[in-house]
């Protein structure tokens, strides 16, 4: 019931359900997990969203001879990936991701708030140049407002990049009904849809400071 609303709400949303994932996410939003563990299940986790995300791969039969016999068998085909971190905690989920796409390559965009305007000002930008011709994937663990990610993502249309999509452990409704605002050709992928946002623009129940946990900053 509840995914049916949700699809109707935000058609552009996957929330991945398994009990595995959602095994892994209690342990990440647990406050007593210490950083190591909270990176190894970042890792995990991220291997397994972009498992799923990767669901409507095309393929194509090449043939090949098993020891007994020859057969046509399918092959991924289509357009190389590159994932893409959004600075500075998006890089928690490259290895998870890189481990299920070893050919892919990776990007970063740094963005911060302005305080004034609020607005993501960019200080950081490094894609491959081939990135046009290539399905790119935006790793971010949290999409809270939504306005770093939809930042992020119109950089990379404006480089020319057609296939994408966001991969994120958690989101707030504020963030997907953004993405959906913005770019309702994006899909989003996440472990969770959480409640909302809080006053200082935290996911509720969420589990804190996705970077300040990874690195152990605070
Ligand atoms: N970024 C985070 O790291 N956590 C949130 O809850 C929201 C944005």
């Amino acid at each position: 019931m509840r995914e049916k609303t949700l699809k109707h709400e935000f058609p552009n949303l996957s929330v991945f359900e398994h009990p595995l994932i959602q095994h892994k996410l209690t342990h990440l939003r647990n406050e007593d997990t210490r950083p190591d563990a909270f990176r190894h299940l970042v890792r995990e986790l991220s291997y397994m969203l972009a498992y799923e995300v990767m669901r409507d791969l095309p393929t194509e039969n090449v043939t090949i001879r098993t020891p007994l016999a020859q057969i046509a068998s399918p092959v991924t085909t289509g357009k190389k990936p590159c994932v893409v971190s959004i600075l500075r905690a998006g890089n928690g989920m490259l290895d998870g991701m890189l481990e299920l796409l070893p050919t892919a390559t990776v990007g970063h965009i740094g963005l911060y708030r302005d305080p004034a305007t609020l607005e993501p000002v960019e200080y950081y930008f490094k894609v491959p140049e081939d990135i046009a011709e290539r399905m790119v994937i935006v790793v971010d663990p949290m999409l809270a407002t939504g306005n770093s990610a939809a930042a992020a993502i119109t950089r990379l249309k404006d480089c020319g990049v057609t296939t994408l999509k966001l991969v994120c452990l958690l989101a707030a409704p504020e963030g997907v009904a953004c993405m959906l605002a913005r770019h309702p050709d994006v899909t989003i992928a996440v472990a969770a849809l959480d409640e909302k946002l809080d006053d200082h623009g935290y996911i509720v129940p969420g589990l804190g400071d996705a970077g300040d946990r990874i690195f152990g900053t605070r």
